[in-house]
This record gives C-alpha cells, sequence and structure tokens, in this order.
C-alpha cells in the first residue's frame, strides 16, 4: 500500500516514523562491533531492556520474529512438540518457523476469549516423552494477544498457566511483542507479567516507536545459548548501536502507551456506532472491527477505507483490524471514525 501524506495510517503501530531524537540519537550513537559485544550502545540496551523486563540478560535482535523463533530453538530439541494457543503470532504468522528453523511439531489450545489456556488445558496439552511420543519442549503465551484484539492477559492467567508446565519441566516462552501495552493497561510493572516465565520477546519497533528492533530476555544461561542462535540465524549485527540508540529512547515511550489506548477506546466506540459493525471495546491499542452483520468482507471494506484514507489490515472474512499508535493524535481519530463510516455506507449502499 502507498500511503499518501493525508492517510491515517492505522494499519499497524510497526507504521511509526523515528522522532527528531531518535535520528539524532543514530546519527551520534557511539558504536562497535556488536558480535564481538564491543558496541557500548547495544550492551546499554540489553542492559536496561533486562531492567525493564526484570530479567537477567537481554538480547537485541532484529524483530520479533527472530525473538521468538530463537527462543523456540533453545528451548526444544527437534522432534518435540511446542504447545501454544491457536491464534498465537507463533503459529498463525511465523511462516511455520518452529517447523521449519527448530523441527518442532505444534500442538495447538485454543483459548477462545481467554486468550490463554487454562491450567487444566495447559495439562491435557503437555505430552510426555515416551516410546511413542515425542515429549513436550515448550509451552508459549503471548501478551498481549494480537489476533483476538490486544487483549490484556491477567498475570494471574498467564502465572497459572506457566506454573504447570514448569512444574511438569517444560520452560516457558512469552511472546510479549505488545508486553509494555499489557502492562500499562493492567497497571502492573512488566516484570511481574515476565516473573512466571523463563523468556521473554517483546518489540521496540511496535508502540514504543523504535525504528528497528525486539528484545529477547530470560536468564544469563539462556541468553549465552540465545546469542549463538541468533548468529546462526543470521542475526549477528556489527555496529548495531546506529539502530540500539533510538530503541533506547522507546524505552522511555511506555507511559505514553494509555494514550494509544484511550485513542483506540474512542476509535472502538465510533465504529461500534455504525450500522451492521461490531466493535468491541479494547484493552489496549488493537481494534478488530467485525462486519459480518453488514454483510461486507473485511478485504472490500479495507480497499474502501483505502479510498477514503484510512489503512487498516484485514484479519479475517469479515473482521479488519485497526492500531494506534504514537503517530496517531486524538484529532486524527475523529477524522479516522468519519471517513471509515462514509467507506461502510458506501459498501452499505
Ligand atoms: C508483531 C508481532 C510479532 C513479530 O514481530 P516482528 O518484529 O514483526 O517480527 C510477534 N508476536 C506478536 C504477538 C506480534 O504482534
Amino acid at each position: 500500500m502507498d500511503i499518501d501524506e493525508d492517510t491515517i495510517d492505522l494499519r499497524s503501530d510497526t507504521v511509526t516514523a523515528p522522532s527528531a531524537e531518535m535520528r539524532e540519537a543514530a546519527a551520534t550513537a557511539e558504536v562497535g562491533d556488536d558480535v564481538y559485544r564491543d558496541d557500548p550502545t547495544v550492551n546499554e540496551l540489553e542492559r536496561r531492556a533486562a531492567e525493564a523486563v526484570g530479567a537477567e540478560a537481554a538480547l537485541y535482535v532484529p524483530s520479533g520474529t527472530m525473538a521468538n523463533q530463537i527462543a523456540v530453538h533453545v528451548h526444544t530439541e527437534p522432534g518435540e512438540e511446542l504447545l501454544l494457543e491457536r491464534e498465537s503470532h507463533i503459529y498463525r504468522w511465523e511462516l511455520a518457523g518452529a517447523a521449519k528453523l527448530s523441527g518442532a511439531q505444534t500442538r495447538t489450545v485454543d483459548a477462545g476469549e481467554r486468550c490463554v489456556p487454562t491450567p487444566e488445558e495447559v495439562r491435557e496439552g503437555l505430552v510426555s516423552e515416551d516410546l511413542h511420543r515425542p515429549g513436550t519442549g515448550l509451552l508459549s503465551l503471548e501478551n498481549t494477544h494480537n489476533y483476538r484484539g490486544g487483549v490484556a492477559v491477567p498475570v494471574e492467567g498467564i502465572a497459572a498457566a506457566a506454573d504447570v508446565a514448569r512444574d511438569a519441566g517444560v520452560p516457558v516462552h512469552l511472546d510479549g511483542a505488545r508486553l509494555f501495552n499489557a502492562a500499562v493497561a493492567l497497571g502492573v510493572d512488566a516484570s511481574a507479567i515476565v516473573d512466571p516465565v523463563d523468556s521473554v520477546t517483546f518489540c521496540l519497533s511496535k508502540g514504543l516507536g523504535a525504528p528497528v528492533g525486539s528484545v529477547l530476555a530470560g536468564d544469563e544461561g539462556f541468553i549465552e545459548e540465545a546469542r549463538r542462535v541468533r548468529k546462526l540465524f543470521g542475526g549477528g549485527m556489527r555496529q548495531a548501536g546506529m539502530i540500539a540508540a533510538p530503541g533506547l529512547l522507546a524505552l522511555e515511550n511506555v507511559d505514553r502507551l494509555a494514550e494509544d489506548h484511550a485513542n483506540a477506546e474512542r476509535l472502538a466506540a465510533g465504529l461500534d456506532a455504525l450500522d451492521g459493525v461490531n466493535a468491541p471495546a479494547p484493552d489496549t491499542n488493537i481494534v478488530v472491527a467485525h462486519s459480518d452483520e453488514a454483510e461486507i468482507p473485511a478485504a472490500d471494506l479495507v480497499e474502501a477505507c483505502k479510498a477514503a484514507g484510512v489503512g487498516c489490515v484485514e484479519f479475517d472474512e469479515h473482521t479488519t483490524r485497526f492500531t494506534t499508535h504514537l503517530d496517531v493524535h486524538a484529532d486524527d481519530v475523529e477524522e479516522a471514525v468519519d471517513r471509515i463510516g462514509d467507506a461502510v455506507a458506501a459498501l452499505s449502499a
């Protein structure tokens, strides 16, 4: 999609442009060869990122997908099972990377609106190794849950699921691409969400506004192995301080996520008021709008919104996703609702 200047781009929170401060920080960053661990800016980012989630250590990686796939590779042996939620990003949107890169067999649990499996569902999903079965190598959870509409899963839900796996000797990974959105929405420190799990991914390049990069965090032994796997996957970077410097500034954008959540709430209310459209009140910055009642396919709505000057993405046959972010202001939300209203009216006519 070629975005013109007047478009209100709600396709994703990845579309933000780096601020003037971020560009300045990139230009003036102290750098070194990060594969030799010589880049002071990356080292500082990894230290601060670990601290932000209450982990021992952290690793800077090019993308959230790579962070997740490294975690799967470190935690599992080829042929072992990876237990995860049916609509999780790792299962749905990572090109079967767990199978291709790590030889993992996936087993899914449908957690529905809860987004996290119950302890009972985890228990049923775990497989013990025997003559016929490979054993479960990893349980992976997601917070916020992207596909189900940026749902902030309560700390207790994550902890209850994680405890069952860990009691069975199975490590737990959390895909927290939008971990800080969850923390802000739940009013807790990110470390409280991460505490029950063994490793966590979070993205600097989403709501936090950095141009590039994600973080994988865990204990020191895990991160040491993760560093080798990052190299294996082609993610060893050299003077990466250039992109890590904006990432350091991004860590300061946590509290303002509340503005994105408020904007998303108003956007959802505006869309929900349109004839034939249902848009539940969101927990965080992702609004999913269902247009089945209006009998408007999401693909058509995306096209019509684009023509009306709003960027959004198709999620399912009649489900469209709109995401607020740091380049979307309160008055953009009013304008977006008007434009989407026009698009819906035109399609319903
Ligand atoms: C965006 C996202 C990822 C992947 O991040 P990329 O940086 O786009 O690779 C992983 N998990 C979830 C839940 C996401 O929303």
